[in-house]
């Protein structure tokens, strides 16, 4: 057995690798500065273990009467009692971080003002890195012929044989042939079968780039083209890819992704969705051969623990993750992907905020990889920034094969009649009614879950609030609860209303999604219901079954959320009948206008993606309002300028700097109190001439008991606002249970 650590630890055999070399070996007994992931505002010195040790190691340290986890950053400070200096315990088993990423995670951390401690808990998310390296027992193929040959030996030997060189564990091998274990440990015991230990963790079956190769269009072969260049030169650069969806943005990066391979580096996925990543995998096998590594919040711990350890080894060559991913420790990472990147979810809303997208750039730009952002309908600020050529900017025009874009009609519900309590319009209606004949699929739009938003008490006009959050519960029908869609808070729909105690007086105000299933039912009795709303499937397993049931035809009406507006696959759909275009555009967001057209041509891209043609209907009550007219005219470039205008002219994201700054406490005064004397004291943004708005309570005043105000800071897009924003905000020491966080680029503002 190796010695815990023996493979990273002492052994100078390990310069040149991993990006260390000989200067940053520390001989045993020397400082080392040691960032753990405590919440300490600094590193902290200890001695070099028995045998020395590498910048970048992990290591184990002592914390006081605690053992923790840490990196080895640089040569100690040296202005400590050096007697009282400990040595480190331990290096652990597993590759060094490489400079490149302590420099993106001191980089982003400076960004974003996050505490490295906090930035390197990101970079160690996975359990049992401290853990001795674990061995288990597996199963080849080995010599001979056993004494007495049965039909269950000869199963085992058959797939043994079936499957080359491969070994398999006692499990997996026993099942495969159909047998007991005994029947393999007998076979073992003769050398028939030979036994090995193996590390835990193993590398990930390599990918073939050439497995599947598909022929592109001229348009998608031009774009590959000028992708492979960046990749070819190993050099960083950013390419905002955009397509309608089904021009084949998918096909033209995953040819990135083989340029990728082919040249030894490292690729990185990132999508938006959990739910579709299954999709995703089966595709990439159907290209590449075999599946690569799958990370996000659903994967087990053993597996998350063996993609960190093989990532950083070089044992996976490519990622398809959440956001998360990007703090993998990649050992050579030349391309990252960001699919769909103007989704709000790669904007991280709690801990750390940070958005996904940005820090790509940022730690591309670090290892000299390529990135791209495939979108087909880009965030403003990736369009700015390929206007003003920092990312190179490329078009897939067409759809692929037969399929075109759908016709776009507004519905003016001023001129439709539709009765108290419903919301399909007669046109509607009728549009739906002749796809339901012609055997063709239609899609009903809402983007709300549960039954309805409001539940109001109509002898008194109370509203049911949540207690802890200042905003209404919705009523889920299906749960038969009222859900608080802020904390999640849950309670039964009360018989009685709890303000005036009179009974059978409460009432569902406005349309969720399940409250339109209800109305689909009552309008198309005969038709075959799906609801899709990310609620009402109990994991992404059984979402990626119902979402294939209805591709396969199984239903002859969809009635979705947002879920159903991201890159799923309904070929039989023709119709999208937007329940409520104007949706959207009712907050006072500054990318109110940006969310509602992306949001939109998300929706109605999903109808006639294979030959027949789509149809999307969107029900408004302001068909002149300039969103919906570009919406409609199908005038990508004129909204965008437009859009792009008017930032300009207010000064706002992409062409100004903001950051939103959230104070929440159990006690209002002392938020308002804080808020109050931060406007006050505001030199240091003044200096950098940086103007603060606020204080003023958040949208939502109050979530989980604790009651919320914001501050929004301003500046010119040349400010360097964050030394600003640093200096600002530590004038203040934070007493008692009062919280702040600073926001930059903030995406939402509630
Ligand atoms: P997008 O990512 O822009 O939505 P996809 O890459 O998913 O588009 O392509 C849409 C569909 O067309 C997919 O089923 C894909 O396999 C198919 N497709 C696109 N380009 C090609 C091609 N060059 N050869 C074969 N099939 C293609
Ligand atoms: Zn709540």
């Amino acid at each position: 057995m190796r010695r815990p650590g023996a493979r990273y630890g002492a052994a100078r055999r390990f310069s040149g690798e991993h990006g260390v070399t000989e200067q940053d070996f520390f001989e045993e007994g020397a400082l080392v500065a040691v960032q753990t992931t405590q919440p300490l505002d600094r590193a902290l010195d200890y001695k070099a273990p028995e045998g020395g040790c590498f910048r970048g190691a992990f290591v184990e340290v002592p914390l006081g009467p605690r053992k923790v986890p840490g990196v080895v950053w640089g040569p100690g400070r040296g202005d400590y009692d050096r007697a009282k200096i400990r040595p480190v315990n331990r290096v652990l088993d597993v590759a060094p971080m490489r400079r490149e990423m302590a420099d993106f995670l001191e980089r982003a951390g400076e960004y974003t003002l996050t505490p490295l401690h906090a930035m390197l808990r990101l970079a160690m998310r996975a359990p049992g890195l401290s853990d001795p390296p674990s061995m288990r027992k597996v199963f080849r193929l080995g010599e001979g012929e056993p004494d007495r040959q049965t039909e269950a030996r000869k199963r085992v030997i058959e797939v043994l044989q079936d499957y080359g060189g491969l070994a398999f564990t006692l499990k997996e091998l026993s099942e495969m042939a159909g047998v007991t274990s005994s029947v393999v440990k007998g076979l073992a015991k003769q050398g028939v079968v030979r036994e090995e230990d193996t590390p835990r963790d193993m590398p990930f079956p390599r990918l073939d780039p050439d497995y599947a190769k598909r022929d592109l269009t001229e348009d998608q072969a031009v774009a590959a083209a000028a992708m492979r260049a960046g990749i070819e030169a190993g050099r960083y650069g950013t390419t905002l890819l955009r397509g309608v969806t089904g021009s084949g943005k998918t096909e033209v990066y995953l040819e990135a992704v083989a340029d990728t391979l082919r040249k030894g580096r490292q690729a990185l996925v990132l999508l938006p969705e959990i739910a579709l990543t299954a999709e995703f995998l089966t595709r990439v096998e159907a290209r590449f051969g075999t599946k690569p590594a799958e990370w996000h919040s659903g994967v087990t711990m053993t597996e998350r623990r063996r993609i960190w350890k093989m990532v950083g080894q070089g044992g996976a060559e490519l990622v398809i993750g959440a956001r998360s991913a990007l703090f993998l420790p990649f050992r050579d990472l030349g391309l990252i992907v960001v699919d769909e990147e103007h989704d709000t979810s790669y904007k991280q809303e709690d801990g750390v905020l940070y958005n996904a997208r940005d820090m790509a750039v940022l730690r591309a730009s670090i290892c000299e990889a390529q990135v791209v952002l495939a979108s087909a309908t880009p965030s403003l600020e990736s369009w700015a920034n390929a206007e003003a050529g920092k990312y190179q900017r490329l078009e897939l025009t067409s759809r692929f094969g037969e399929a075109v874009l759908p016709e776009m009609r507004a519905i003016d519900m001023r001129a439709e009649e539709v009765p108290r309590g419903r919301w399909v319009s007669p046109t509607l209606q009728r549009e739906v009614s002749e796809r339901i004949e012609k055997g063709e699929q239609s899609l009903l739009f809402i983007n709300r879950r549960g039954y309805a938003p409001v539940t109001i008490c109509r002898a008194c006009g109370e509203k049911i609030n949540c207690d802890q959050c200042d905003a209404t519960m919705v009523e889920h029908r299906f749960l038969k609860r009222l859900v608080c869609h802020q904390c999640g808070e849950t309670k039964p729909i009360p018989e009685a209303c709890p303000a005036c105690g009179k009974e059978d007086t409460l009432a569902p105000v406005g349309p969720g999604v399940e409250r339109l299933a209800e109305e689909a039912a009552a309008l198309w009795p005969e038709a075959r219901l799906a609801v899709l709303s990310s609620d009402l499937f109990a994991s992404a397993r059984a979402l990626k079954e119902g979402i294939n049931a209805i591709a396969a035809g199984g239903a002859d009406i969809i009635i979705g959320t947002q879920l159903v507006a991201k890159g799923h696959n309904f070929p039989l759909l023709t119709l999208v009948g937007v329940i409520d275009a104007d949706l959207g555009l009712q907050g006072s967001d500054l990318r109110a206008a940006e969310r509602t057209f992306q949001l939109m041509r998300q929706v109605a891209g999903r109808a006639g993606r294979s030959e027949r043609k789509g149809l999307a209907l969107l029900q408004t009550f302001q068909p002149e309002h300039p969103v919906i007219r570009s919406i409609m005219a199908g005038d990508e470039e004129g909204f965008w300028s437009a859009e792009a205008r008017e930032r300009q002219a207010a000064g706002v994201p992409p062409y100004g700097r903001m950051a939103g700054i959230i104070l929440s406490s159990p006690d209002v005064q002392q938020v308002f109190d804080l808020g109050n004397a931060l406007a006050r004291q505001d030199g240091p943004l003044r200096a950098v001439g940086a103007q603060v708005y606020g204080p003023a309570p958040a949208p939502i005043a109050r979530i989980r008991g604790r009651h919320r105000v914001r501050l929004l800071v301003k500046a010119d897009k040349g400010v360097r606002l964050q030394p600003a924003l640093a200096e600002w905000v530590g004038q203040f020491r934070l007493k008692g249970d009062i919280r702040l966080a600073v926001d930059i680029d903030p995406q939402s503002f509630y």
